[in-house]
Order: structure tokens, then sequence, then C-alpha cells
């Protein structure tokens, strides 16, 4: 027998007081001082590399107050700040005590939610904040079926997969070969990649995913759509599942839900929703009449991670057909508890067998705002997007997309007379660092800017600064010729 480790060598669950503090005083600089943080960061990898090096060199036996301290730092540096309100990027939400508390918490009983039994109380919170969730949607009876995933790639990849398993009940065992048909997949071509990786990922080849045109507004042509699943058909394929947006990420468009429910109806496809960024609008009384159609739908996405402002990574799938879900991802196993009920155990229904308790921060969230806490978090970043609108426009720039979301693609004049180019804006933005936008190209047409509200705090100050950001930009990048 060997002897009982010294006690000295296990190490502690309770950090000492000062790491407490420490972390407090963070999230205390975090809220206040983020807006005057450079938004991009200035470090290269060799810097970051040296600088691990010598904090770290020698890893072991550093007190946890200081590396707490350390790695503050190093984040505070080495990020793009997208909890800043001058972020104004891709659907990274700033975030609240109650998600960080919520994250914390799971860390700290690091619950098992692979089965209910292990965890029926982390279970029941996110069933519950599922239900509720789905309820806005008309995803809250009893015959739905309802997880989280560890963000929308994952719940994209979890319906398109039960989908194709409704429709190919054999699939699971004989796989692609050994069915009759070819299963298609149907998107807009503003549609998120994550349905191409979902394709993939299920073994039906990114060809089967079908992109088809959009209208002017950039939202799925429903007429396009039927004659793109009829020409398929009649090509021999099997049109399996129809994906509409309801918030695309390049420009806020959602597609006509009514329409191309119509359209999968009248093909037998399943109807799937991807409601990753725009889904929480169904929240606000205002807005919700912008996702009118979802209930149709088959199978749901929604990020608690994007506009739900909870920390990363909390995705929702919503499925009205639980045969399916089970078909996907089912297995038997001697060594899982209550194995008896695998039928409804997690790790039998969805992607993952470990499992996290994604939703404790959505848990925590949602019963501390409330839903009209919630919904006035999400109107007054609408009210933002349109802020951002009107600037933009009094200055002279072009805006070109057309969305109640707040997302705004734009351009300005001396980009399209070619004096300047939507590349030496950006470079010059992210030069400065005082705030952050991207770029697009809808409809692989013209290279537009792009800036999106995703921080409950973007204020009209923030909105000031984005469009002096712009101007200055605009003026360097025209005199570099471009
Ligand atoms: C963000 C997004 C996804 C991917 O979700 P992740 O959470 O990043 O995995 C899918 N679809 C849409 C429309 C999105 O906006």
């Amino acid at each position: 027998m060997s002897e009982e480790p010294g006690k000295e060598t296990v190490p502690p669950v309770a950090p000492p007081e000062e790491v407490w503090r420490r972390l407090a005083r963070e999230a205390e600089a975090a809220e206040s001082s983020v807006r005057e943080w450079r938004v991009t960061p200035r470090v290269t990898a060799e810097q970051l590399r040296d600088r691990l090096e010598e904090r770290f060199g020698d890893p072991g036996g550093r007190p946890l107050e200081r590396v707490v301290a350390e790695v503050a730092d190093l984040l505070r540096d080495g990020l793009t700040h997208v909890t800043s309100p001058r972020y104004f990027g891709l659907f990274n939400p700033s975030v609240t005590a109650a998600g960080i508390a919520g994250d914390a918490l799971a860390a700290l009983y690091n619950p098992q939610l692979a089965v209910w039994s292990h965890a029926p109380a982390a279970q029941e919170m996110e069933a519950w904040i599922l239900e509720r969730l789905g309820d806005r949607v008309g995803f809250g009876g009893d015959d739905v079926q309802a997880h989280f995933t560890s963000g929308g790639m994952e719940a994209n990849y979890s319906a398109v997969l039960a989908a194709l398993h409704q429709r190919f009940p054999d699939a699971g065992e004989r796989g692609w070969a050994g069915v009759s048909g070819r299963p298609s997949v149907y998107v807009s071509e503003e549609a998120h990649h994550s349905v191409l990786k979902a394709a993939r990922m299920a073994g039906i080849g990114t060809d089967a995913v079908r992109a088809v045109r959009v209208d002017d507004g950039f939202g799925l042509d429903p007429e396009a759509l039927r004659e793109r699943i009829a020409a398929d058909r009649d090509d021999g394929w099997t049109p399996a599942v129809v994906v509409a947006t309801a918030g695309t990420t390049g420009t806020g468009a959602i597609d006509p839900l009514p329409e191309v429910a119509e359209v999968a109806d009248a093909f037998s496809a399943w109807y799937h929703v991807d409601a990753a960024w725009g889904g929480s609008a169904a929240l606000s009384d205002r807005l919700r009449p912008l996702l009118d159609g979802v209930e149709r739908a088959d199978s749901l996405v929604w990020d608690a991670h994007k506009w739900l402002s909870v920390p990363m990574g909390a995705g929702m799938v919503f499925c009205r057909h639980p045969g399916a879900l089970r078909r996907a991802f089912s297995t038997r196993t001697t060594y899982m508890p209550g194995d008896a009920h695998a039928v409804t155990a997690p790790y039998a229904t969805t992607a993952q067998w470990s499992r996290r308790a994604i939703g404790l921060k959505v848990f925590l969230t949602g019963v501390t705002l409330g839903r009209e806490g919630w919904a006035a978090m999400i109107e007054r970043q609408a009210r933002m997007g349109d802020r951002i609108r009107e600037a933009l426009r009094d200055a002279g720039w072009t805006v070109a997309n057309d969305t109640p979301l707040p997302v705004v693609c734009f351009t300005h004049p001396r980009i399209r007379s070619g004096e300047a180019t939507t590349g030496g804006v950006l470079d010059e933005i992210y030069d400065r660092g005082r705030v952050w936008i991207s770029a697009v190209r809808p409809a692989d047409g013209e290279s537009l800017l792009r800036a999106c509200v995703t921080s409950f705090r973007t204020d009209g100050s923030d909105v000031r600064c984005l469009v002096e950001e712009l101007e200055a930009a605009l003026a360097a990048a025209g005199a570099d010729g471009g």
C-alpha cells in the first residue's frame, strides 16, 4: 500500500479570498472601462509567446491569486473585446453577472447531464427555461424535445441529422449507400455555412446542400426554392430538408417563413428554421411578429450565446419529432446509469455524451432579467441599429440592406467610385482600434461594411464614435489611394 499523499499536494476547491476579490474587480473594470479599451488587440503571436515564457516559463508552484492577475492582464491586452459596446461585430454579446455566476456554478459542481439521474436539478432547470423560451416560438408543448448545444453549429447539425433520419429510417444502420434516394438540403445563398458543415459531418456531402437565390432584400425567394426542389426531384434527388434563416449572419434578412413552410410542405420535406441570432426577437412583443411562421417548423435553432447575452457556448435546438432525434443519436450501452430510460436520456437523444450544464447560465440570466427585461435589452439594441442607419445616412453613407434587426450593411459613394476600398477602410478601423466592424459581400455582389449591435450597453455615444471612426478611416483610406 502506498502512503496517502500529503494534504499539501491536493489543490483546494475554495480559492483564497484574494482570488474572489480579484475576479470581482476584473468584472467591475470590464463593466466600467471596457468602452475605453482598444477593441482590436495590438499584439503579435510572438509577443504573446514571449510574455507567456517570461511569466510562466517554468510551470507550477505559482499562487493562484498571482496567476489570475496575470491571466487577466493577458486577456485584457490580447483579445478583440466582444463585450465592448463599441464592438459592432459578429453576434458575440456582452454578458451579465447572472451568466457569469451560472457558468461558475456549473464549473463548481461539475454536474454531468448525460443522464437525468446524475443531475436532476440541473436537468429540470434546463428543461424549465427551454420550455419557457420554446413557448414564445410555438415549441413549448409536450411533443417537443429541446436541448442545449455548444452553439448553433451543433444545433443545426442535430436538426439536419434528425431530419435525415426521419426521412431515411434505415440510414442509421446502413449508411447513405444503403438507402435509396440521394438526400438534398435547401438553404438560401445567404444561409449560415454551418449547414454545409453539417451536411459534410452527416456524410451526405456538401453537393447535397442546394443554395437558392435570394431576392433584393437578401431573403430566400420561395418561387426559386420551389423550382429548384422540383428540378432536383426530377433529377433523382430526394429533397429532405428545407432551411429558412430568420436573421441571416451577413445582412439580418428574415426569409419569408410562412411561404417557405408552404414549399417544404408541398414536397413533404422537413422544415427547419435557423434563428441562431434572430430567434431572440421572439421575446419582444414588438418584434415577435417578424418570426411568424416559425411555429410551423419541424425544428428550430436559437442560440442563447448571441442575442440573449449569455456567455459562450450555449445553443438550443427544438424538435417536434423526438423519435427522429433518437434515431439519429441513440445507442445501447450496459454501463450508463438509468439505461432503461435511455430513450429520454440526453446522451441518447443528442450529439454529446458527457454533457456540461450549459443551460444554467441561461436559466440564471432568464430568471433575473425576466422575459420583459430580456425584451427591453433586445429592443434597445434594435433601436441602436436604427440610430446607426440614420447617423450613417446623415453623414453621407449609403445603407444597402433593409432589416428591422440591428445589422447595418453600408458603403460610401467614394468607395463605389473607387477612391477608397472597403478593405482599406476596414484596415484603418482596425489600426485605430476604437471600434470593430466587419465586411460582407451578400449574394456574391458588392463588398459592404457591416456594423451590428451586439451589446446591450451600446448607446448614442458609441454610435457617434462609430461614425467618427468611419469618417476618419475613409479619409485615411482615400488618402492612401484605397
Ligand atoms: C452564428 C450562427 C450560426 C452558428 O452558430 P454558432 O453558435 O456560432 O455555432 C448558425 N446560423 C446562424 C444564422 C448564425 O447566426
